[in-house]
């Protein structure tokens, strides 16, 4: 349903649709006071018990993804192609995820070492067509593994995204799924406009931090990892050597507080600047990612003032900090095949492929370290973005199934975006053909996918 129909059947149906669900108006518990029903569990947590409310129906559509990082952007394209009607939800007020919002701008593993030990692109499919988009508006550097402009990066995506027909709703965030059994029948959303529910066909998770499948009630691990925040830095190109008292950056290296210039960005005299930031942090603990986030901007901030008093540097400025906090791992589901390291490291083939990520770093595999060039590219099956109880839901980008030895790999944007393209993919095949997305035809998948210019391996 588009929007416009939506407030016309919202206006025809007095402002309450039910659409079969379940749903009253909690007026006999609002003139209680809500607070007698107080309780507390072992932990000493208090409830409080929410009245039943009708809620609207926002929308209905056949696939419905939440979150538009680069899992989600490529997913959402990739149903829409397919000729499924997609929605798109996401919280924040553009896409990318954090490849933009975050600024975390270097799209790694585009490439892999093949068995014939040369390194090819492996990224194709919508992956590609990104960076060629990136390309002809000069938002891109470097042949392999680019780094972007993160506003031509959200202008490159929407721009797709619109064009592909995709219904896209910023500013709103997924909060609860309406379950039947083991189905999404929908995903209730807030926003401004107040709460309501889509309902949805086939649902993708792709909210980096599997919130759909732990509302949903499926299997996932949470897994904790060091947390940072990114910032740009202008005017690097007017950094004055000839300054007395001048320090080569590598020299400012070691001082308290470590300070850093970071590294080049397509946009002339600004350089995104990675933190490492702390170790085995729970990404989904709201009071803690508010304490990283107040943490992170005052290091950023004592640095930068730091850095603005050495001499040669009194022009730098502080460009930004990152919108979205740089989460790089949380809920990993447990889906219906765990990827592992060991297929990865072994040329590991799938009948289910739907696509192939490269390298990026060095990695350990049976105890030694393997370096980027000589790390092999790796098949991704579909199994591995399918729950392992819900029917009608898939999983894409940072937190699709795989095992902890992998994450460094599998986290990686190439690999974001080629899940998304598998997950959307695979979400029209199973409209198209009415069938659970578990029980879609793999040579079906595999026959768009490689139409979708997907390079299988
Ligand atoms: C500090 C840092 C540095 C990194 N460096 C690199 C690098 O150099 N190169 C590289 O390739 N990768 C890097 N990564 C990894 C990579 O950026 C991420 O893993 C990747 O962006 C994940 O993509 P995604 O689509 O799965 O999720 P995300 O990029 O996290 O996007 C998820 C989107 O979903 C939205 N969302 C979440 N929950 C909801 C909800 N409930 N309702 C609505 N919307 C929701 C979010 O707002 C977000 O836009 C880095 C990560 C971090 C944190």
């Amino acid at each position: 349903m588009k929007r416009r129909d939506f407030f016309t059947n919202a206006i025809l149906a007095g402002g309450g649709i039910t659409l079969g669900i379940q749903c009253k108006r909690g007026t006999e518990s609002q003139e209680q006071n809500p607070l007698e029903s107080v309780t507390s569990d072992l932990s000493n947590t208090k409830f409080v018990t929410e009245p039943q409310r009708e809620i609207p129906v926002f929308a209905e559509t056949d696939v419905l993804v939440i979150g538009g990082g680069p899992a989600g952007t490529t997913a959402a394209i990739a149903a829409s192609r397919t000729g499924a009607d997609t929605w798109l939800i996401e919280r924040y007020n553009h896409l990318g995820g954090l490849w933009t919002g975050g600024i975390v701008l270097p799209l790694y593993s585009t490439h892999g070492l093949d068995k014939n030990n040369r390194q090819i692109q492996v990224m194709y499919g919508l992956g590609n067509e990104i960076w060629q988009e990136l390309r002809k508006v000069g938002g891109s550097i470097y042949e392999v593994d680019p780094v972007i402009d993160p506003e031509a990066g959200k202008y490159v995506m929407e721009k797709m995204v619109v064009t592909s027909g995709v219904q896209v709703l910023y500013h709103t965030i997924a909060t609860n799924v309406l379950m039947d059994g083991n189905i999404i029948r929908g995903v209730f959303i807030e926003n401004k406009s107040g709460r309501s529910v889509i309902l949805a066909k086939v649902v993708i998770d792709c909210t980096g931090d599997g919130d759909i499948f732990h509302l949903a009630g499926d299997n996932y691990i949470n897994l904790k990892g060091n947390i940072g925040l990114v910032h740009r830095l202008g005017n690097i190109d007017k950094i004055d050597s000839s300054k007395p008292g001048f320090v080569r950056f590598d020299k400012l290296l070691g001082r308290e507080g470590k300070i850093s210039i970071g590294r080049e960005t397509p946009v002339p005299g600004v350089n995104w600047n990675n933190m490492h930031g702390i170790d085995d942090q729970d990404g989904t603990d709201a009071l803690n990612l508010s304490d990283l986030q107040i943490t992170f901007r005052q290091k950023i901030w004592d640095n930068f003032q730091a850095l603005k008093k050495t001499p040669g540097y009194e022009s730098v400025f502080l460009l930004d900090t990152a919108s979205q906090l740089g989460v790089r791992v949380s809920r990993v589901l447990e889906g219906q095949y765990k990827l592992t390291l060991k297929d990865t490291m072994t040329y590991r083939r799938f009948d289910d492929v739907i696509g192939v990520s490269g390298a990026w770093t060095t990695i350990l595999f049976n105890g030694k370290r393997i370096p980027k060039q000589k790390r092999p590219l790796w098949q991704i099956p579909y199994r591995s973005l399918v729950p392992q109880k819900t029917d009608n839901l898939l999983v894409a980008g940072r937190c699709f199934c795989f095992e902890q030895e992998l994450l460094e790999d599998a986290r990686i944007i190439a690999t974001c975006l080629i899940t998304g393209q598998g997950a959307g993919v695979a979400a029209g095949l199973s409209i198209r053909d009415r069938t659970r997305p578990r029980d879609i035809d793999i040579g079906g998948l595999k026959k768009e996918l490689t139409n979708q210019d997907v390079y299988l391996g």
